[in-house]
């Protein structure tokens, strides 16, 4: 547990990730000492370079799902290592089974070593192609445990499981987000996720491609406001999970209009296949969140995504 007369200690696993490095600008901010663990299957060093030198930052290539030794003490770790879109875990499926398995198993083995706080990264997946808009924590899901998607939401469902069976029987301080379609800086140009296809598209002159018949929904969170939704978490006495996204829901054809309309995009529209299990409809009941943390988003989509549009021209030739 955190005391107040010194430097907290703070690990993040997957510290070299989109979410995961903003994590880590937070907590240094924060005042935290910050130990980021990754294994850079999908994050990157880029991610953190801005951090080389200051001395409150470690960054360790490691896997997590191997066992973590860590002297010295630790008052929160935050576990964020996982492959995060769609097109990741389908290439990547053993290790999203073994980073929400055996990687939590093992953050959560470290955290009741040190007395530390846990908070794990869930996901709106938990909740799968859900029979209940929007959704609310309560809310059990709708997951197909054998289809593609199944490798990272039953990773997710059971890491949460565990992480509630080390909060009742070890009594280890735990938390879980549930966290929402999040975007911004640092995702990936080429990660497959709809944020940065449609803004690369766009910025190329290339057609915008819609997956189906683009009436799924989902809503987007700004990456700062969903990092102030989590560190908020991090300090409540709180122990079920919690969801933090925007619940300003969008069509994926609506989305494209938006970011052709951002880009002045001439862009067209291209339909592909709608991938196996895509959920039709994603929204979070926020009232949890707003009611324990005090906490809703502030940044709207087009103010969001010009930022994140920003972020991606610089990487584009
Ligand atoms: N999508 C799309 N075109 C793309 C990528 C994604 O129409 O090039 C759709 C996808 O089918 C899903 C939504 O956008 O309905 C969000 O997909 P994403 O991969 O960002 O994450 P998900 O919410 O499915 O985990």
């Amino acid at each position: 547990m955190a005391t107040k007369n010194k430097t907290p200690v703070s690990v993040v696993t997957g510290g070299a990730g989109f979410l995961g490095s903003h994590l880590c600008d937070r907590l240094l901010a924060e005042g935290h000492r910050v130990i980021a663990l990754d294994n850079l299957l999908t994050g990157n060093t880029d991610n953190i370079a801005h951090l080389a030198g200051n001395r409150r930052f470690t960054f360790i290539k490691h896997n997590v799902t191997q066992y973590i030794y860590l002297p010295g003490c630790v008052d929160y770790i935050f576990h964020f290592a996982s492959p995060a879109s769609p097109i990741d875990y389908l290439e990547l499926p053993i290790q999203t089974l073994k980073v929400g398995s055996l990687g939590t198993m093992n953050c959560l083995g470290l955290a009741k070593a040190k007395g530390a706080t846990f908070l794990l990264a869930s996901t709106s997946e938990c909740y799968g192609d859900p029979l209940q808009h929007p959704q609310k924590e309560t809310y059990w899901g709708n997951v197909n445990p054998i289809g593609p998607r199944g490798v990272y939401d039953e990773a997710k469902r059971f890491a949460e499981a565990m992480t509630m069976a080390y909060h009742r029987y070890h009594g280890v301080d735990t938390k879980i987000v549930r966290i929402f379609n999040t975007y911004g800086p640092r995702m990936r140009l080429r990660d497959g996720r709809v944020v940065p296809a449609f803004i690369g598209q766009a910025l190329k002159g290339k057609p915008l491609t819609v997956f189906g018949d683009g009436s799924q929904t989902r809503s987007f969170t700004y990456v700062t406001d969903e990092i102030d939704g989590i560190w908020r978490l991090s300090q409540a006495k709180y122990h079920e999970p919690v969801n933090i996204g925007n619940p300003t829901e969008f069509t994926i054809l609506e989305f494209a209009g938006l970011v052709r309309k951002l880009l002045g995009s001439k862009s067209r529209v291209i339909r592909k296949p709608l991938p196996v299990d895509d959920p039709k409809q994603r929204r979070p009941d926020i009232t949890l969140a707003r009611k324990l943390l005090g906490w809703e988003p502030k940044v709207g989509l087009e103010d969001g995504l010009r930022r994140t549009i920003e972020y991606f021209r610089g990487r584009i030739g």
